[in-house]
């Protein structure tokens, strides 16, 4: 029951993130205005909002004027859902429950905005680092780890953006490699760094297998970043110990 309430709440907040991620691009207010079809610009009904289960009803397409709706709405809703319904350990105390709420709203904002246009904006990830690094801080109340983690995170980037005279990462990146160590922390920033190269490697290869992309083609790098972010705060523990099992420590 409990996993359900979570997934309604994850898909609904999802939905939410959608609208939020799509004007923060198209650089208008998210909270006036009401949502509106991109094709033929009537506004949605009450009735058409409800995650998931509008979708379905309309089969993804917009009421007036039949056009296809993108698929990223109904996946971002599922992807928040099942979020959500995977932190249930994290819906324990207030400060735990914000935490956990804000890095999915952060992740799945960025992670888009990453996804569909290769920048990592400062107005979503500065306001990150705060919020996260400042909850973190009042749950795991490791303030010099955290502090840690976020100048390795820094640093590793800000490395390969001198080495290369930033061809090979943005500020960007830097930026987001303090975002991941005020939520990851000291030495925990580095299996999520470790995580977002292995993990890259192998989309990389399976692109590359499916003869979607070259080895030259640029992948949005902040969306194998987040994702492996998330994995190693989650599960950290967890594949650190199995990892050190493998390799007989
Ligand atoms: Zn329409």
């Amino acid at each position: 029951m409990v996993y359900i309430f979570l997934f309604i709440l994850g898909a609904s907040w999802g939905s939410f993130l959608n609208v939020v991620a799509g004007r923060i691009q198209a650089k208008r207010s998210f909270l006036g205005g009401r949502s509106a079809c991109t094709h033929c610009g009537k506004q949605i009904c009450w009735y058409d909002l409800f995650p998931v289960l509008s979708w379905l009803v309309l089969l993804g397409k917009c009421r007036f004027c039949n056009h296809r709706l993108s698929t990223r709405y109904i996946l971002v809703e599922l992807a928040s859902g099942a979020l959500f319904a995977l932190g249930v350990g994290m819906f324990v105390s207030v400060a735990s429950a914000a935490l956990y709420l804000s890095v999915v709203s952060f992740f799945v904002v960025l992670f888009l905005y990453d996804f569909q246009t290769y920048i990592i904006p400062d107005r979503i990830v500065i306001p990150g680092i705060i919020v996260i690094g400042g909850l973190n801080a009042m749950v795991v109340g490791a303030p010099i780890s955290l502090l840690l983690g976020a100048l390795c995170g820094g640093a590793w980037f800000l490395v390969q953006f001198l080495v290369s005279s930033g061809r090979w990462v943005g500020g960007g990146d830097i930026r987001l490699g303090v975002l991941m160590g005020v939520l990851l922390g000291y030495p925990m920033i580095f299996l999520g760094l470790g995580l977002a190269y292995v993990g890259g490697s192998v989309v990389a290869l399976l692109l590359i297998a499916a003869k979607q992309t070259t080895i030259k083609s640029k992948i949005p790098f902040a969306t194998l970043l987040l994702p492996a972010t998330f994995v190693a705060w989650l599960w950290g523990e967890f594949i650190w110990e199995w990892y050190r099992t493998i390799i007989g420590l």
